[in-house]
């Protein structure tokens, strides 16, 4: 996997000399335009110079193994295991929210392939009523990912009701997880906060939900944060999906998202097909980071 954000790091203390007061410069730029956010990018550059002079060295490969370490200790503060543990004889129920285009659809199709793939029986439910032509999406995609799902009964099917039945079917014929897809219209987010929220009470009738995973695009970086506010707010959000990180310079969104929601980045999206879906890994991600 190739982040585009790793050219901008290869030019940083390159080649083995003494570090110049431009390489900080070079550091903090590239830092930004990244995307890790004015506060995040001064705290790592404090936390580079406070290791570099305790350890008494301005020499440049010294310099970028000590920005690895201050990069990965950051992600350390966050666990990014995801939580699929149920009840016996009882389905964990993933709800995956958040606005349109984000990627919600394509994630649960990659999910469900990757989670099928290791044994595991996957339902999804498609609650994402809105439009006929999500239901067929995700169809596609549990066709792709040899899953099943449930569908809306009839067209606008009160999304709560196709929640339910999802689960109440996982609970009858044996499936271990469920994976919920919703809408993400933006016109009217009361109306959704409501809409997500009759959902999961509905689920929790029979099983507790497992996770909340919002889906954010890296490409809108902290544009895209704010239009998500109202599912931070609202939703219940315990674990976060960014999506579109192949091609996307902004691999420096990851730690500005997770600082500033306080939440975990729990899969990475890097295309759109049905393997490019990972789990997060600080130590993988800083070193593709840096390489
Ligand atoms: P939803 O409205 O949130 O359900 O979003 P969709 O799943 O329909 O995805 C919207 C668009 O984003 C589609 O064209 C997807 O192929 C694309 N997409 C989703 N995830 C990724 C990703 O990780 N990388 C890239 N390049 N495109 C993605
Ligand atoms: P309300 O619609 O605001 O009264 O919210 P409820 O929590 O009563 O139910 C929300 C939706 O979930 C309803 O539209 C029902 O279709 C569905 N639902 C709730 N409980 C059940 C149930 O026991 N069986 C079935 N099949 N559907 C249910
Ligand atoms: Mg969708």
């Amino acid at each position: 996997m190739a982040w585009s954000l790793s050219k901008a790091f290869t030019n940083l203390f390159a080649g083995a000399r003494q570090v110049e007061p431009e390489d900080w410069e070079n550091l903090e730029d590239t830092l930004l335009q990244a995307d890790f956010g004015p506060r995040v990018t001064d705290e790592v550059i404090g936390a580079v110079h406070a290791v570099a002079d305790v350890s008494a060295t301005l020499d440049t490969d010294d310099l970028r193994r000590i920005l690895g370490e201050v990069l990965e200790e950051r992600l350390a503060a966050f666990d990014p295991t995801l939580s699929l543990a149920s009840e016996p004889g009882k389905p964990a129920v993933v709800l995956v929210v958040g606005v349109n285009g984000v990627g919600k659809t394509t994630t649960i199709g990659k999910l469900a392939k990757f989670i099928a793939t290791r044994g595991k029986r996957v339902l999804v439910g498609a609650a994402d009523t809105f439009r006929a032509a999500a239901v067929e999406q995700l169809a596609t995609w549990a066709e792709r990912a040899g899953v099943d799902i449930v569908k809306p009964q009839q067209d606008g099917q009160d999304p709560a009701a196709v929640a339910f039945q999802t689960v109440e079917r996982a609970v009858a014929d044996g499936h271990e997880i469920v994976i919920i897809d919703t809408a993400g219209r933006l016109h009217n987010k009361s109306g959704l906060m409501d809409e997500l929220a009759k959902i999961k009470r509905v689920v929790e009738k029979n099983v507790p939900i497992s996770e909340v995973l919002l889906v954010l695009d890296a490409t809108t970086g902290q544009n895209g944060l704010n239009q998500a506010e109202a599912f931070l707010e609202q939703a219940g959000v315990t674990g976060l999906v960014l999506t579109k990180l192949d091609g996307s310079a902004r691999g420096g969104f990851v730690f500005a998202v997770q600082e500033l929601t306080g939440i975990p980045v729990k899969l990475v999206g890097q295309g759109e097909g049905i393997d490019d879906l990972t789990g997060f890994t600080p130590h993988v991600f800083v070193r593709q980071l840096l390489e």
